[in-house]
């Protein structure tokens, strides 16, 4: 059920169709602001999925792409080239991993990370390879990435599943203690469950993660290509528990917009050998490039501190009106925000919200997604709040 855009001269008929989407074709971005094909203006509080941490097409990431393109592209995965070689130190700089592997994308990262931990079993643990993973986690749309997810509408697809991972539940340390066995290697998750509806593992579930994998000899690995560059108030959300993991996943907002994703691990874990993992793309110069023009703006402490302001001017925002409204809390860190409206009424206001030149996400029927570019500001959040308010006293 293909939806002609307005614009007539557009057909879609040539792409596969592969989910449902407005009848919009979207020709230019600035900021938080996104133009479709006939001029019309939207507020975007989807920003590409969380991608776009600097907004869309911000200056700084077009005249990188522009320098960059023009200098060098890629000479190939069996070179080394500067922008990855400082990218992979900046990254290890800023956070408790050693070493840093490049990919195209979050569920490459992820693929990445799970042969890791298998190699890390083989060379250190008799060969042991399961990946304790959770109930409702989402780490990609790979055989191996779905199989690891915990997504209900994964179950049924594209069988068989890769084996090799059970699932735990979410704030249950017991559930994942009950899993542990001989064929154990790592116990990966996401600090906050982003696709499931935005639901954040508690600090202290963290803490209690990482002293039961210390204490059984096991790998720990967050998946924070929701979570990561900043997104939470803090450059990694792992950093809100005051815990160090052994692997982390990255893509999404690492490359503000373009395609970059990162594997990145202790020197204890890294033990790959040549051979095990590469990739045509991994670690181009263009790529790398803008990941280090992105790393270095979101790191600076001023730019985390307006992240936090902003989270609370939009969570306090919510509340306001839910209580209004008639409706739930909120739920997340930073500026990765849920809004439980505790009725199927997500679908709903997402449409009515389109209509009047907002773009918002509802990752389940009763609930609501706020993922704005991280340089977001109180006029933006505050047009948000007042569209939003419109729209919930018509439904
Ligand atoms: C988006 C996402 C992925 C998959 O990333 P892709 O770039 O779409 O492959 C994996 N894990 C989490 C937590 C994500 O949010």
């Amino acid at each position: 059920m293909t939806q002609q855009p307005h614009d007539p001269i557009t057909d879609t008929r040539a792409l596969m169709d592969i989910t449902a989407r407005p009848p919009v074709v979207f020709k230019r971005g600035h900021g938080s602001y996104l133009w479709d094909s006939t001029g019309r203006r939207y507020l975007d509080f989807v920003q590409g999925w969380a991608v776009n941490c600097l907004g869309h097409a911000p200056p700084l990431i077009a005249s990188v792409l522009g320098e960059q393109g023009a200098t060098l592209i890629t000479p190939s995965p069996a070179y080394y080239n500067a922008p990855s070689l400082k990218l992979a130190e900046a990254l290890t700089d800023h956070s408790c991993f050693d070493r840093a592997f490049f990919t195209n994308s979050g569920a490459e990262a992820v693929e990445g990370a799970i042969k890791l931990a298998r190699r890390y079993g083989e060379f250190h643990k008799q060969g042991a390879y399961e990946i304790i993973t959770f109930d409702g986690a989402f780490h990609g749309r790979t055989l191996a990435t779905m199989s690891a997810s915990g997504k209900a509408a994964f179950e049924a697809l594209f069988e068989p599943k890769v084996p090799g991972f059970p699932k735990a539940r979410l704030n249950d340390i017991a559930s994942v203690e009950a899993l542990i066995s001989e064929r154990t290697v790592a116990v990966m998750l996401e600090p906050i469950q982003g696709e499931a509806g935005v639901w954040p593992a508690t600090l202290s579930f963290l803490e209690q993660l990482r002293a039961l994998t210390r204490e059984r000899g096991l790998l720990l690995i967050v998946d924070e290509i929701q979570t990561g560059i900043g997104r939470t108030g803090r450059l990694f959300d792992y950093q809100n528990a005051g815990i160090e993991p052994d692997i982390m996943v990255l893509g999404k907002g690492i490359g503000g917009g373009v395609p970059l994703g990162a594997l990145l691990a202790t020197e204890a874990v890294s033990c790959f050998r040549h051979g095990d993992q590469g990739g045509t793309y991994n670690g181009t110069p263009l790529m790398c490039a803008v990941g280090n023009t992105v790393l270095a703006t979101v790191a600076d402490p001023a730019f985390l501190a307006h992240v936090g302001a902003m989270g609370r001017a939009l969570t306090d925002g919510l509340a306001g009106l839910a209580a209004r409204h008639d409706l739930g809390g909120t739920r997340g860190r930073g500026l990765l925000i849920a809004l439980d409206l505790t009725r199927d009424i997500a679908p709903a206001i997402v449409a009515a919200a389109l209509e009047k030149g907002l773009l918002i996400n509802a990752p389940r029927p009763d609930t609501l997604r706020f993922m704005p570019a991280l340089n977001v500001t109180p006029d933006e959040i505050g047009a948000c709040l007042d569209v939003l308010d419109g729209v919930l006293a018509e439904l």
